[in-house]
């Protein structure tokens, strides 16, 4: 039924005999009813305010979004949703550009990030309504964009990490030749030092042998981890004793952690399930978290590593009490070449970021300046526990 035929049967309402009028008003009310169902089921929120800002009506979506319930905040102001909406000045523009440069717009493209019930980006376009007669009110659309977001930021990573690729495979090419020719010669060198008669010049000279050999070798375990960083190999997926692979990192870096004197302890509540993962990448993972716990901690201090797990996966914290980092430097770990540490490569947790996300799983980090910091590590398990569907029921 239009909006034309609706005005002319109001218009000669007088006129209409009873019958018809029944009749018009049961297809108006199912036509209604049928507007209503679209509404409600449709995956976009969608919200009414009134022209003082109060909430007139939601639909379902909208409800779930925001997590709130119609019946308990019909009539509360938009700011109670939204905290700086100037609704004012959104109703008054009537759909126009204002003076001030247009609300409409401004409203249109804006993005706004929920925390609760969980993570969320929501894009919020908010159009003020003017029908003839009618007070105006402000239509608000939600639209939950939380994925188009995600998937946005991890084509710009896959992008960045491109260049940093075609960069670096030049670098390490270039390098890696020279370092292994300095490297023999080294030893070439230091086999004729050993036939030096005059013991003080033997000592001097292979000492100064040695340093130069520890500093190739420094430098060829960068090369090794820009080529590690660069080939990424598919993870050879199995089932992994995750304490155990934690257990055998420690053993590499006993001698380390003994002269840093770290007190390290491994924590794993139960006996854990096994997580699917490629036991060779993920020791590297560990090794790389571990290092640089180590290295936050100057003088002594402590790391704590702690295995647990839900239905779907495993979490293995290391958290240190280490020197810990700034809040603006958290967002920058993961990027390739970031590093705080004068021989730091600033690649060991790209790396493990890349290794963690091909295990589809998730690495997350915490952390307060001069207090430590927490790394977390999310797998899969090689065996989700199912529950019986009756159990995820209220
Ligand atoms: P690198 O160790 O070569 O510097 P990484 O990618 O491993 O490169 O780490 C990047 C940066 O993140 C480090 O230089 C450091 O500033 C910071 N960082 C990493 N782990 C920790 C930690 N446990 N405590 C404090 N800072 C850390
Ligand atoms: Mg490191």
């Amino acid at each position: 039924m239009s909006f034309l035929f609706f005005d002319k049967l109001l218009s000669r309402l007088d006129k209409v005999d009873p019958a018809r009028l029944q009749t018009h008003m049961a297809r108006l009310r199912s036509e209604w009813k049928m507007q209503e169902t679209i509404l409600q089921s449709i995956q976009e929120g969608v919200m009414v305010f009134d022209g003082a800002g109060r909430l007139v009506s939601a639909n379902a979506a909208a409800e779930k979004l925001l997590s709130f319930k119609t019946e308990q905040l019909r009539g509360k102001t938009m700011t109670a949703f939204f905290d700086d909406f100037d609704l004012e000045a959104l109703a008054a523009s009537g759909g126009k550009d204002d003076a001030k440069g247009g609300a409409w717009h401004r409203m249109a493209s804006r993005e706004i990030e929920l925390t609760y019930p969980e993570r969320r980006i929501v894009s919020v376009y908010a159009v003020p309504m003017h029908c003839d007669g009618a007070e105006p009110s402000v239509l608000v659309i939600l639209r939950d964009v939380t994925a188009e977001r995600a998937r946005e930021a991890s084509a710009l990573e896959d992008e960045r990490q491109g260049a940093v690729k075609q960069l670096a495979a030049g670098v390490a090419h270039e390098i890696g030749n020279p370092l292994n020719a300095l490297n023999i010669h080294l030893q070439l060198l230091g086999r004729e030092v050993r036939s030096v008669e005059d013991e003080d010049t033997r000592k001097s000279l292979s000492e100064l042998v040695d340093v130069a050999r520890n500093e190739v070798s420094r430098l060829d375990g960068i090369i090794r981890q820009f080529l590690e960083a660069l080939r990424p190999s598919k993870p050879d997926l199995r089932p992994c004793d995750m304490v155990a692979l934690v257990g055998e990192t420690l053993g590499v870096m006993r001698v380390e952690i003994e002269n840093r004197r770290i007190a390290v302890s491994v924590s794993a509540p139960g006996s854990p399930p096994e997580a699917l993962a490629d036991p060779g990448q993920m020791k590297q993972v560990f090794f790389n978290l571990v290092k640089n716990a180590l290295e936050a901690m100057a003088d002594g201090g402590r790391l704590d590593i702690g295995v647990s797990y839900d239905d779907s996966f495993i979490r293995i914290d290391f958290r240190d009490n280490g020197k810990g980092m700034p809040e603006e430097e958290l967002g920058r770990i993961f990027e390739a070449y970031h590093t705080t540490k004068e021989h730091g490569t600033g690649l060991g947790l790209m790396i493990v970021q890349r290794i963690v996300r091909d295990h589809g799983g998730q690495i997350e980090v915490s952390s307060k300046e001069g207090e430590g910091a927490c790394f977390r590590v999310r797998l899969p398990l090689a065996r989700k526990r199912v529950r019986k569907i009756a159990d995820n029921r209220e």
